[in-house]
């Protein structure tokens, strides 16, 4: 029987026994590997062309075997056949289009894609006459409207940030396949622990492993996951384009990993204790937050996910400058971008966009928005704080400002 996720989260990837009988795994700080003599070399080039799986290594952008150990982790929880590691989750998510989309091919984007990802469609691919269409985030119809006989990829985020709206991918996948379209889901929000998009027919799976995977906000790294043949011709592109991380961060990524279940079960649990306690809130107009009854895609997230993770997002009734109080009157948060560590964040999305209102609206994403994304600090502790930044708004301050 295969063992539970949260046991493979510390062991998968792993061989045993160790060097000197090392419980962790060892950091090969190392970019280059020597060879015996030059047949060595001559029998490693055979293997090579041969694809032989049990290739040694050669050179540190080609790979390193502490990068092994987290790429197989990571394959291992997302029930895939393999995975690559990246410098980033940026890295990940462009190798990955650059190495499977042609001149001429059409991309089909959910229209509020991590940010960076969208830029990289509109002001980089495009460039090389690689079309785009976005669509509305969890719109299945507008997915099959957008389809042409051109389209190569769907990418999609689940759930999408900030607005946490869940796509029904497992009919994605099939309406993708049906057409022979590939199909990638950036499931950096959702973790192997609440989400398996391979499991659902997805094609291939993208992390930044900077947020949940690592989980402590103190490595950079991405993720792409599935079958061998698709990994294929995306780790030649890594090996081009070179974004591969470091062995140092490898190792803190399998450290990190090793919480992964206990964390996101924690800030599963924190998630919606604090989405439900926002609700009754008077100074918030709106909770975003799937796991709540009557958020749009309710059905589908309690359909698909086994947890609606940390992230939850609210709209302040009342300005800009009143969800900045609320932010600043934090405690516990760090004020800042990014999600998915061990410390609570919290930040006013729209903000980061821009200094410019207007293009700050391009983006739909409101300035009374605030993104919240727990941490593993006590829940009591958290909505008390939360609470209490709450009550600034609307300048009745509440029993405890006079302390
Ligand atoms: C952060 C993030 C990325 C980019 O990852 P980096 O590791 O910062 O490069 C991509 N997609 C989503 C959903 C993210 O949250």
């Amino acid at each position: 029987m295969k063992p539970h996720i949260a046991t493979r989260t510390v062991h998968a990837g792993e061989a045993r026994p160790r060097p000197s009988g090392a419980v962790t795994t060892p950091i090969a700080q190392c970019s280059t590997y020597a060879f015996e003599s030059t047949s060595e070399i001559q029998s490693f080039v055979e293997k090579k062309a041969a694809r032989d799986p049990d290739l040694r290594y050669e050179y540190g952008r080609y790979g390193n075997p502490t990068i092994a150990v987290a790429e197989r982790r990571i394959a291992d929880l997302e029930q895939g056949e393999a995975a690559l590691l990246f410098a980033s989750g940026m890295s990940a998510l462009t190798t990955a289009l650059l190495s499977l989309l042609d001149a001429g091919d059409h991309l089909i984007v959910a229209s509020s894609t991590y940010r960076q990802t969208r830029n990289f469609v509109i002001d980089h691919i495009a460039r090389w006459r690689i079309d785009a269409t976005f669509v509305a985030d969890a719109s299945l119809d507008e997915v099959e409207t957008a389809i042409e006989p051109r389209t190569r990829a769907i990418l999609f985020e689940t759930p999408t940030n900030p607005f946490m709206r869940v796509l029904a991918i497992d009919r994605l996948a099939s309406i993708a396949k049906e057409r022979g379209i590939l199909t990638l889901i950036d499931s950096t929000l959702a973790t192997p622990i609440n989400l398996r998009p391979l499991d659902l027919g997805v094609d291939l799976v993208i992390h930044s492993a900077t947020k949940y995977l690592g989980g402590h906000n103190d490595l950079l790294g991405g993720a792409v996951v599935g079958r061998r043949t698709l990994l294929r011709d995306i780790e030649k592109a890594r090996g081009v384009l070179g974004g591969v991380p470091s062995p140092f961060d490898a190792y803190l990524l399998i450290r990190g990993l090793k919480t992964l279940a206990l964390r996101v079960e924690r800030q599963n649990r924190t998630g919606l204790r604090i989405a439900e306690r926002l609700l009754a809130e008077p100074a918030v107009e709106v909770v975003h937050y799937p796991g709540l009854a009557g958020h749009p895609d309710d059905e589908t997230a309690r359909r698909l996910l086994s947890g609606f993770g940390g992230v939850v997002s609210l709209e302040v009734r009342g300005t800009s400058a009143d969800a900045s109080r609320v932010i600043d009157a934090l405690r516990i948060p760090h004020i800042g971008p990014t999600f998915g560590g061990v410390e609570s964040i919290a930040q006013q999305q729209a903000l980061f966009i821009s200094p410019d209102e207007a293009e700050r609206r391009r983006y739909g994403i409101p300035d009374t928005l605030i993104r919240y994304a727990a941490g593993i600090e006590d829940p009591d502790d958290l909505i008390a704080d939360l609470t209490r930044a709450l009550a600034q708004v609307g300048g009745d301050g509440g029993p405890e400002d006079s302390q």
